[in-house]
């Protein structure tokens, strides 16, 4: 092993700040925020989960969205290192859950790098909680033995293979795959995906502004661009979204009771 290269007494952590509601953070990730000195903060956290970090904190946006200017990869880690080796905790929120699509892998390897432990607290990601806030498992034995996470956002050679995830019969679950949901709906049917698949689309799951559209695969592309859906969203395709179909109708159906629920 190496000799310690560690910073007494200095932390860092990269930590997962859950889907959007304040609620699905974990108890470690509110504890950790409560000793950082300095909080880098990415665009898609919930603002409110800043309530966990200390008064004096220092609060680093380097996100992109919201009126921010995008702070390149290169940057962030570099004020990570420059923090740390002042002697500042710093605990880097990331949405959802660090360690999925969130470049929290990179990171870690350029701490480790520059000789500095990183401690990991993982959040709900993205990927369960949206489908879970609108009825989705994301497995279930009648539908799918499993569920693949893939990101919508490579093209050409970063292009996941469509027709393989489709062989698999299992749950997708694609991040980022609103601007290019025409040209993915278009490989799942061309790899022979039932234009009968049941899909879903969740924008700002477990937040004030949570919408979802749901479709049939043939015309889902359609009916997700009528509604005006954009990121963040998850898109779920497979039978499972057929959960959340049932759930709809239950719910027109409760409208109808009396509003009290007093059912004789
Ligand atoms: N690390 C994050 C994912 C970062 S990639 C996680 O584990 O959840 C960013 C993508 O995540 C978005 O494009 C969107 O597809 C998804 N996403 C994140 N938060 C979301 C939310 N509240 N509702 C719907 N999709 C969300």
């Amino acid at each position: 092993m190496a000799p310690a290269m560690h910073v007494a007494m200095t932390r860092a952590w990269l930590i997962g700040a859950g889907p959007g509601d304040v609620e699905l953070m974990t108890l470690k990730a509110t504890r950790a925020l409560a000793q950082a000195d300095v909080v880098l903060v990415d665009d898609l956290v919930n603002p409110d989960v800043l309530q966990f970090a200390r008064a004096d904190a220092r609060i680093v946006h380097v996100g992109k969205r919201g009126g921010h200017p995008s702070t390149p990869q290169e940057g962030i880690v570099a004020q990570l290192l420059e923090h740390v080796r002042a002697g500042r905790s710093v605990a880097r929120l990331k949405g959802g859950d660090p360690f999925v699509f969130g470049r929290g892998g990179e990171e870690q390897q350029a701490l480790h790098a520059a000789g500095i432990e990183v401690e990991v607290i993982n959040g709900i990601t993205a990927g369960i909680a949206a489908p879970a806030a609108i009825g989705i498992p994301v497995t279930h034995r009648d539908h799918a033995q499993g569920v693949v996470f893939v990101t919508g956002h490579g093209a050409g050679s970063a292009e996941p293979a469509w027709a393989a995830l489709v062989a698999t019969r299992m749950t997708l679950v694609i991040y980022m795959g609103m601007r290019r949901l025409g040209d993915i709906v278009d490989a799942l049917l061309a790899a022979g995906m039932s234009a009968e698949t049941p899909c879903a689309a969740i924008e700002s799951a477990t937040r004030p502004g949570q919408r979802h559209v749901l479709a049939r695969l043939g015309e889902f592309a359609g009916s997700v661009s009528r509604a005006g859906l954009g990121s963040p969203a998850i898109v779920v395709i497979g039978g499972v979204a057929s959960l959340a179909l049932a759930r709809d109708a239950a719910y027109a159906d409760a409208a109808t009771l009396p509003a009290n629920g007093d059912v004789a």
